[in-house]
């Protein structure tokens, strides 16, 4: 079995995300730590599992700016094989097309393989748009937010999570499949594999090297607006004996609040 992944880094998810002078994206400068997108760590996770069940490799693909070859090396030390690091300037104001298009080039350089495995959706932007865009692009079958994933000869059974329940599907490979949570417990990259990761080839490739130009990556949707949730109001503390603490919350639920 060759697996490949698509792994995006993101703004770790503590970060206090600030809005840049554009007003239209965040500010980079303000994200101290950037990590792999968490549904990227179930996608990498369960193409190690099956590698080893069934053997085979598993390459890592990302496209981002240098920061995003960090994403590739956690998936390297978790047990990836291989990776390939699409960079270039024009990538930095494509749209989830343009990130489709690229993947979609970059993963057919790999070819041949059987499966294609995405996170549902890239934590941050979660457009969950890039892995549907993905598999048109491949004209390849897909199946989105997996919860349980059955390779057999040729064939995979997917259960996918639904509104209150579970669907089971069949379908031919090579495939691209999203990953929900609860496929998998991603394991954490052990010393060993931190170390052996530095020695792991990263192929990096510009959009030529793929046969796209910065016409292919042009946006066609353009974010024009950002912002922040209203900030929550200072919390008020209540004064007073257990009585009338009490009182006086009932009286703001009331009168204040009106949800009484
Ligand atoms: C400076 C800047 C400008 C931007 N300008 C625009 C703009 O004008 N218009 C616009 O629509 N968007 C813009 N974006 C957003 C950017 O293009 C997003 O990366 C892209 O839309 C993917 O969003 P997502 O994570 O929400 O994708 P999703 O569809 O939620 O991602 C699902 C899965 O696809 C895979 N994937 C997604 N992206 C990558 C990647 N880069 N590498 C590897 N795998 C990936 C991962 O497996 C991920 O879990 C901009 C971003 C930046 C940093």
């Amino acid at each position: 079995m060759k697996i490949v992944v698509c792994v995006k880094q993101v703004p770790d998810t503590e970060t206090r995300v600030k809005i840049d002078a554009s007003g239209s994206a965040i500010s980079e400068a303000d994200v101290a730590n950037w990590i792999v997108s968490p549904y990227d760590e179930f996608a990498i996770e369960e193409a190690l599992r099956i590698k080893e069940a069934k053997g085979g490799e598993v390459v890592v693909v990302t496209a981002g700016p240098d920061r995003a070859q960090a994403a590739l090396r956690t998936g390297l030390a978790m047990g990836a094989d291989s990776a390939v690091h699409v960079k270039d300037a024009a990538l930095d104001a494509t749209d989830t097309l343009g990130t489709a298009r690229v993947l979609a080039a970059a993963v057919k350089t790999l070819a041949p393989f059987d499966l294609v495995l995405c996170g549902q959706q890239g934590v941050g932007g979660d457009n969950s748009q890039v892995p549907g865009m993905l598999a048109e692009l491949l004209d390849l079958p897909q199946v989105t937010v997996a919860v349980k994933v059955e390779i057999g000869d040729g064939r995979a059974t997917i259960e996918r999570e639904i509104e209150g329940g579970r669907e089971t599907w069949e379908t031919p490979l090579p495939a691209v499949v999203s990953t929900q949570k609860g496929l998998n417990e991603p394991r954490y990259a052990s010393l060993k594999g931190i170390m052996a990761a530095k020695k792991k080839t990263i192929q990096v490739v510009d959009l030529s090297g793929l046969g796209l130009d910065a016409a292919s990556v042009a946006p066609k949707v353009k974010v024009t607006a950002m912002e922040l949730p209203a900030a929550r109001p200072a919390v008020r503390m209540i004064e007073g004996d257990p009585a009338a603490q009490a009182k006086e919350l009932v009286r703001l639920l009331h009168e204040e609040a009106q949800v009484i």
